[in-house]
């Protein structure tokens, strides 16, 4: 039976860690240098898009604290908010499409006004 070697050193720059066995790095500057090297590997496509998903996330939660608001889509696109990305869709029984990046989505209605609405966490 093969036992699980324990992570012993900081991943970045080889110090031994010390406490919590799961530790992967010495201090925190390694952490995020690290970080920083794995967002590098990405594609620029895929950093550009995640960067876009964020802002409408942003926007979204910055225009929407109550959970649940009606407002102008223009007041959306002066923010800089970017209707051709997002990263689900929620349909309701009615035939109702919701559009989501991350936890905060919208509905687009005909007249142009766009409800904002928040994602539950999932209870089931
Ligand atoms: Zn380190």
């Amino acid at each position: 039976m093969m036992l699980k070697s324990p992570q012993n050193k900081c991943i970045v720059c080889q110090a031994p860690l010390v406490g919590r066995r799961d530790k992967r790095f010495c201090t925190d500057s390694c952490r995020s240098i690290h970080h920083q090297q794995s967002k590098k590997d990405l594609p620029p496509i895929v950093k550009s898009i995640n960067q876009i998903l964020k802002n409408n996330r942003e926007i979204m939660t910055d225009l929407n604290p109550d959970g649940k608001r009606t407002l102008s889509k223009d007041s959306l696109l002066r923010k800089g908010f970017d209707f051709r990305y997002f990263t689900h869709l929620i349909q309701t029984k009615t035939g109702n499409t919701y559009y989501f990046c991350y936890d905060q989505g919208y509905i687009i209605f005909e007249d142009g006004k766009v409800l904002l609405v928040k994602q539950e966490e999932k209870t089931n």
